[in-house]
């Protein structure tokens, strides 16, 4: 199947897919929403990596079977992060544009529960949240999950890395047994297994390339530097491309904060983005970034997860990840939607060797090359 049509989708959303310029579904659109579409309702666990377009595959679905005219909250999307929650939510207001009376509302720590509260009290056919604020929601009894039919974990091996497990546990408990439960992740590990087994029914299983494998539109650098010299090595890499549109990832909200404050300082168009900052902190650089104001976020693994904004150019491992499997996340920020990326990793003498054991899980080879020197830098 090549074309949205063939897949089963109605007019108003095969217009609002001619908008937003998608030619042709993505590999796990073109497996999982037929099968979403269907008469009978099913189970779902799909394994894919990010900016393979699961967003639409879940989205789509969802948006085709609910009924519109009622203002029964029928879908629930469950996702990690504040930022991935609005991402989502305006993803299926531009999928839904056409769809009369849709009402889509994000909850989320860090804003108004009150606000949140009325816009639900409105009528939302659809809800995503993460899950803290949607249990808290629910124990203070201001919105009711009881008639949800189609349930998404979305990103669950991360919502489970997040520690999120018993709030999941206790939302879905709050939720029919017989509603539809749709899981997506990048991996596998044995939590997300659980889960699944605890929470649905027969799924049908469906994998979308190598599940260890990143974007194949990703090449893969490092620089190997003394450890004092990460910082200027940075600059280097950033002065080497004027055009670039790139999210650096630090180790921690403290170095993340260090470094955008030294980039600003030394006169680069960059921003922070992670865990101390307010919710309208957040909001604000997310969206200077978004709309290319700033050139480079720098963001811990938390904030940026699944963040998808289109057209970076590089993510830039300023220190690797503790957990050597986030590196796939990382470098799938670049390279999304089928344009190419490179994603460089800052490495000191003594970290080199696990450049190997990336390389092992990508299933790709780094290509070892040096820090570009310019003249305009002051030594
Ligand atoms: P994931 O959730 O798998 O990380 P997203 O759903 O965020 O991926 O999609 C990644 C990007 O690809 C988004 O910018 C989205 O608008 C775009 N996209 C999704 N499906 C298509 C398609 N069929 N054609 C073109 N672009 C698409
Ligand atoms: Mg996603």
């Amino acid at each position: 199947m090549s074309t949205f049509q063939e897949l089963g989708l109605n007019e108003d959303l095969l217009n609002a897919i001619t908008d937003l310029g998608f030619v042709k579904p993505s590999e796990v659109q073109q497996k999982a929403i037929p099968l979403l579409l269907e008469e009978e309702d099913k189970d779902l666990v799909a394994l894919a990596q990010t900016g393979t377009g699961k967003t639409a595959a879940f989205g789509f679905p969802m948006l085709q079977k609910i009924d519109i005219e009622s203002r029964t909250t029928q879908g629930l999307i469950l996702s990690p992060t504040r930022e991935l929650c609005l991402q989502i939510t305006n993803e299926l207001k531009n999928y839904g544009k056409y769809c009369k009376g849709l009402n889509v509302v994000a909850i989320y720590g860090g804003s108004s529960i009150t606000e949140q509260a009325r816009q639900v009290k409105r009528g939302a056919q659809i809800i995503v949240a993460t899950p803290g604020r949607m249990k808290d929601m629910i124990s203070r009894r201001l919105v009711d999950i009881s008639k949800i039919q189609y349930s998404v974990l979305d990103e669950a091996d991360e919502m489970l890395n997040m520690g999120f497990y018993e709030d999941i546990t206790d939302i879905l408990s709050h939720t029919p047994d017989d509603k539809s439960t749709w899981l997506f992740s990048a991996t596998m590990p044995r939590e997300v297994a659980t889960i699944a087994k605890k929470f649905m029914y027969d799924p049908t299983e469906i994998t979308v390339g190598n599940k260890n494998e990143s974007t194949s539109n990703v090449s893969h650098e490092y620089y190997l530097v003394n450890a004092r010299d990460r910082y200027r090595a940075l600059k280097r890499l950033a002065d080497a491309n004027p055009d670039i549109f790139s999210v650096i990832f630090c180790r921690t909200k403290r170095d993340t904060q260090k470094v955008a404050e030294n980039l600003i300082e030394d006169g680069y168009s960059a921003g922070a983005l992670h865990g101390d900052l307010s919710q309208n902190q957040r909001d604000l650089v997310m969206k200077s970034f978004r709309n290319n104001q700033i050139q480079m976020l720098v963001a811990t693994d938390v904030a940026a997860r699944g963040i998808d904004v289109d057209d970076v150019t590089h993510v830039i491992n300023y220190q690797l990840p503790d957990e050597i499997e986030t590196y796939t996340h990382r470098s799938g920020r670049t390279g999304r939607a089928g344009k190419t990326g490179v994603s460089m990793v800052i490495v000191s003498k003594s970290e080199v060797r696990k450049i190997k054991s990336i390389e092992r899980i990508i299933k790709k080879q780094f290509e070892k090359k040096d820090i570009p020197s310019g003249t305009d830098i002051v030594e």
